[in-house]
């Protein structure tokens, strides 16, 4: 078994029995793949990891995937429990689950998956397992470190490069096909998403690029990450097609001074809250608070957005190894919208950006 899968299911066995759990099960997810390095897709046929403390693990899968399950990094080393279509998964997952107490499900789990142990297990409480695993999850080690830094570098490079085609006259789509092309040249596995909000659909934070033509004078805000080994990348910059729009400069120092408040504020022993404080004071501060209406970032790893979220009344204390989004913005209805998104990882010292390109006001033709 690779150790670090082994010592993730033994530090999950561990965080189950402190926190009172008889078991924590995990479908297919990024969990489960945290967890064995197994990651199929969900499926309505039953795939359990079973984790409790004291026993080995436990991974039920439907026959047909047992060949499967046996490949991944843990398939020879965990016993695999093999379910044939026509037989009741759950009754064979209950067997293993005490008749009462708590049991913590994985939150990725389809409802009809829950639903089916419910009815085998009516008087357990079942729980999210988040509380169990976002911590393991949220704390890399330097080999997760290494390939969120590598994902980091091809989104930068990705971003050099867009800066040098064609942006007036061209479709917010045919620019977002050029940034998931620019993406897996620079490394990634596949393109996970491509934001490209010109003009007054920049004021859209998670706007679809669509049909509108870029023209001169656009600000256009660009957001954009893919997939590098599981792993994702993210960043966000705002470009000016030509020349900005009225007000842009003045907003765009501000996202940018905000971004990097933020950054400062984080090291060790602060709180998630206190980064997304760092930004939003600045810019409540400058009299633009209601154009800021998300929190300032979120945890990245083997998904997009996962924990710690930088959010006010999030008291979580950083720790190093962790890795999270600061993107702070300011959207005017009808404009435009700027925002500047960088991935950074906790270090002992304080912080490192994982993304570097330029934060400079670049102008686009
Ligand atoms: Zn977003
Ligand atoms: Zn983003
Ligand atoms: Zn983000």
């Amino acid at each position: 078994m690779s150790d670090r899968h082994h010592g993730r299911l033994a530090a999950a066995a561990e965080g189950a029995g402190a926190a009172g759990f008889a078991a924590v099960m995990v479908a297919p997810s990024p969990d489960l793949a945290y967890l064995t390095g197994y990651d199929p897709p969900p499926f309505e046929r039953l795939t359990l990891l079973v984790v409790r403390p004291g026993s080995p693990a436990v991974l039920i899968v439907p026959e047909l995937e047992k060949a499967l399950a046996q490949e991944c990094p843990v398939g020879r080393e965990i016993e695999i429990l093999a379910w044939t279509d026509g037989d009741d998964p759950y009754e064979a997952a209950a067997a293993l689950l005490p008749g009462e107490g708590r049991i913590a499900v994985g939150d990725r789990m389809w409802a009809s998956h829950l639903l089916g142990l419910q009815w085998q297990r009516p008087k357990v409480g079942f729980l999210p397992a988040s509380s169990v695993i976002w911590r393991l999850r949220a704390v890399k080690d330097d080999e997760e470190l290494a390939i969120l830094a590598r994902a980091g570098r091809g989104a930068d490079e990705t971003f050099r490069e867009i800066c040098g085609l064609a942006f007036e006259g061209r479709r917010e789509d045919e620019v977002a096909a050029d940034l998931a092309r620019l993406l897996v040249e620079n490394g990634h596995d596949r393109s996970a998403f491509t934001i490209v909000a010109s003009g007054p659909n920049g004021a859209s934070p998670h706007h679809a690029p669509g049909s509108r033509t870029i023209r001169a004078g656009d600000a256009v805000v660009l957001d954009f990450g893919g997939e590098l080994g599981g792993y994702f990348s993210d960043t966000t910059r705002t470009v000016v097609v030509k020349e900005p729009p009225e007000g842009f400069a003045e907003i765009y120092d501000l996202v940018r001074e905000a971004q990097e408040a933020a950054f400062r504020a984080v090291k060790p022993g602060a709180a998630a809250q206190d980064v997304d404080r760092a930004a939003r004071d600045l810019i409540v501060d400058a009299g633009h608070g209601d154009e800021f209406f998300h929190r300032t970032g979120h945890g990245i790893g083997l998904e997009v957005h996962e924990p710690p979220y930088i959010v006010e009344g999030n008291a979580t204390t950083l720790e190093s190894g962790m890795t999270f989004s600061i993107e702070p913005g300011i959207y005017f209805d009808g404009r435009f919208g700027v925002r500047i998104e960088d991935i950074v990882a906790v270090v002992d010292e304080g912080a490192e950006r994982l993304n570097r390109s330029t934060r400079d006001p670049q102008i686009v033709s």
